[in-house]
């Protein structure tokens, strides 16, 4: 076992209260191939409701930000970040999954 397998298998213990996500596809935070990652599955309670990923989701997601600061009525005073919020919270209602999954590098942002 080289140095990086036990540190990340020592990553994984701490942050791995998740089950793992074995069926493959993207992940749902950064968008790179979970093909030769190790993937969690986390729920969609838990996914939509870290204040991490609110974080991350703001600051990827400024061109989509903007457009709707742009084009609806009363978002012009709007912080960047209660847009985000709103947007993951129409997200969170149109989202029949039970889970999303997330790879090792953005686990982190769900405890
Ligand atoms: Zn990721």
């Amino acid at each position: 076992m080289g140095l990086f397998d036990f540190l990340s298998r020592k990553k994984r213990s701490s942050v791995s209260r998740f089950p793992l996500y074995t069926k493959g596809g993207v992940c749902d935070v950064c968008g790179q191939s979970l093909s030769s990652k190790e993937a969690f599955s986390v729920p969609n309670k838990d996914f939509y409701a870290s204040k991490q990923y609110l974080e991350f989701y703001t600051k990827t997601s400024e061109d989509l930000i903007y457009l709707v600061r742009n084009s609806q009525q009363g978002a012009s005073k709007l912080s960047d970040k209660a847009i985000a919020e709103s947007l993951l919270l129409a997200q969170q209602s149109q989202d029949k999954s039970e889970g999303s999954a997330v790879c090792i590098n953005c686990i982190h942002m769900f405890r």
